[in-house]
């Protein structure tokens, strides 16, 4: 008998109706001979809701009360699935993580799975019944109950995988599979059959939330064919796997675009050695993400320096900047938060050339200007202004001829 995990994101148990829609789908499921092990997240919008009655009580929720607060989300819907399949006559039981010893470290918000008890789900399936376990919680070495980050469903389904060993790990949402862009930004998107664990890593972690970034990453890890299907439909969906020879023919399998990062600007550095260590360290020790960073060509014995970081941290970030700024003799320090990151993404630009000067010319050609660059061996992002962002994807998508035929 073979073990299946799949997962159903927020819309698709949006309201009562589609969570029986969810009962029904893994009860067929469960009839065609498989053990069924059902991941859900929270109610469509309820995370968000969570989270913002936190800011109504608290200038800055952070930390382990957050976690509290937001992990019940999704409590509701294990209890809500496992009623409607109990209601369809068939038998479920519910989990939190802490009764499953979902464990991470105590990175609450962004807390990062370690281990699983697999021995409850062994036990529940084995007496044919379906266990239905909450999405995105765990609990630290400590008992606090901690969250996984944003979409960090889809990561518990992949390390319930992992851990269960399951011969398939199904991730159902509001869309297709995976599309060459976001199909909300671009009508002509095309849906993808396969694509690598390599592109999806870089486009998840470049801005398409279709996928949280540490379950491609896991999946990657252990091999496990990621599935991503429509829960409203029977759809074939993408699967994310190992790259084969066909993905290096595709120079560019996807676009994608990032709305959360703002840009800093340190003008009139002096450049010198240890420099930029002084104005980076105190950021990173801040546990603060530092993306993109481009140096200008020294003037006079004197430089700027322009970087990103993810738009939650910018205060924290400036505040710290300002205060390196009087030690290290800067000039001024300007925030830009309307800003779009637009990056291209496929394992044949290794071995196709041209690819970036195609899409320089492409954003040229509209007027578009280019803030800053970066690069890696599958990728290539700009920055760019963000009222311009959707045209920018638009454009490239239609230049790179990933539209229907
Ligand atoms: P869920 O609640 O099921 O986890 P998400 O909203 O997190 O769903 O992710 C699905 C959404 O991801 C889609 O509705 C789509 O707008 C967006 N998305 C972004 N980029 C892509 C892409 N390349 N392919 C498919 N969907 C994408
Ligand atoms: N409910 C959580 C969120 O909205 C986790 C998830 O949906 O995957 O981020
Ligand atoms: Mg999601």
């Amino acid at each position: 008998m073979s073990l299946v995990v799949q997962k159903y994101g927020g819309t698709s148990v949006g309201d009562p109706e589609r969570i029986r829609n969810v009962a029904r789908r893994v009860l067929e499921t469960q009839k065609k001979g498989h053990q069924v092990v059902v991941v859900v997240s929270a109610m469509s919008g309820e995370t968000n809701r969570l989270l913002d009655l936190a800011t109504k009580v608290a200038q800055n929720p952070v930390g382990r009360e957050s976690d509290v607060l937001v992990a019940t989300g999704e409590q509701v819907t294990i209890a809500l699935l496992s009623l409607a399949i109990q209601d369809m006559g068939g038998e479920a039981i519910s989990f939190l993580a802490h009764q499953l010893h979902i464990l991470t470290d105590s990175s609450f918000m962004k807390a990062r799975i370690k281990s699983i008890d697999s021995t409850l789900i062994h036990q529940s399936l084995n007496q044919g019944k379906i266990a239905v376990v909450a999405g995105f919680q765990g609990i630290d070495p400590e008992g606090n109950i901690t969250t996984l980050g944003r979409g960090g469903s889809d990561t518990s389904a992949v390390a319930l995988a992992v851990a269960l060993k399951a011969d398939d790990c199904e991730i159902y949402t509001d869309v297709d599979g995976v599309y060459t862009t976001d199909p909300r930004i671009c009508p002509e998107a095309k849906k993808l059959d396969k694509i690598s664990y390599e592109e999806m890593l870089e486009m998840a972690s470049l801005g398409s939330k279709v996928l949280q970034t540490r379950s491609v990453e896991l999946a990657a890890k252990y091999k496990i064919p990621l599935w991503v299907k429509s829960s409203f439909n029977q759809e074939e969906g993408t699967v994310v796997t190992q790259e084969d020879k066909d993905m290096e023919k595709v120079v560019v399998a996807g676009i994608t675009q990032d709305l959360n990062e703002a840009k800093i600007s340190v003008r009139h550095l002096a450049d010198q050695p240890g420099i930029a260590a002084r104005l980076f360290q105190p950021i990173a020790e801040n546990n603060i993400n530092v993306d993109m960073i481009v140096q200008n060509v020294s003037e006079d014995g004197f430089t700027d320096i322009t970087f990103t970081v993810p738009k939650l941290d910018l205060k924290k970030a400036l505040e710290i900047v300002q205060r390196q700024k009087n030690q290290i003799g800067s000039g001024k320090v300007e925030a830009d938060e309307k800003i779009a990151k637009i990056s291209i993404v496929g394992v044949g630009m290794r071995s196709h050339a041209g690819v970036a000067g195609q899409m320089f010319k492409t954003l040229a050609a509209a007027g578009i200007n280019i803030q800053m660059i970066s690069t890696s061996e599958i990728k290539i992002s700009v920055v760019i202004e963000q009222s311009l962002a959707k045209k920018a994807v638009q454009l490239l998508h239609q230049a790179f001829e990933l539209g229907k035929e």
